[in-house]
């Protein structure tokens, strides 16, 4: 998607601090980060939202959510704990959309979630 910013990311035409990238997904620093580690894993394909993504997509959900355990052992996560979560339309607080992984870690997280 031309307009897109995480498209625009994962084509590295504007900048960002990544951290892990392979041909189907990109890992960065988010902008404003919610916790001392607040990492994005984002398809490199555009997807809106979750309820964009099809069945025949399946491997590369997974994939995502083992690149976010992948970075988040990269950075220490992995012995005190993280939590990697996804936002789907408004009511859940999506504001770009192009589906994406937060990895949050660094602090203690509430449940249940605000
Ligand atoms: P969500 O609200 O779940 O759609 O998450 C979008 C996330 O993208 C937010 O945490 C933003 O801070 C982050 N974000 C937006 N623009 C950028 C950018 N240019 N670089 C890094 N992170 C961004």
């Amino acid at each position: 998607m031309a307009d897109c910013i995480f498209c625009k990311i994962g084509r590295k035409e504007i900048p960002s601090k990544i951290v892990y990238e392979d041909r189907q997904v990109v890992a960065f620093e988010d902008i404003k980060p919610q916790a001392p580690i607040h990492t994005l894993v984002i398809s490199k394909g555009h997807f809106a939202t979750l309820n964009d993504v099809g069945a025949e997509e399946e491997g590369l959900l997974g994939h995502m959510m083992l690149v976010a355990a992948r970075v988040a052992k990269d950075k220490g996560l992995d012995k005190e704990g993280y939590r990697v979560v996804a936002n789907c339309l408004e009511a859940a607080g999506q504001s770009v959309f192009h589906i994406h992984l937060h990895l949050l870690g660094g602090r203690r997280f509430a449940w249940p979630p605000g």
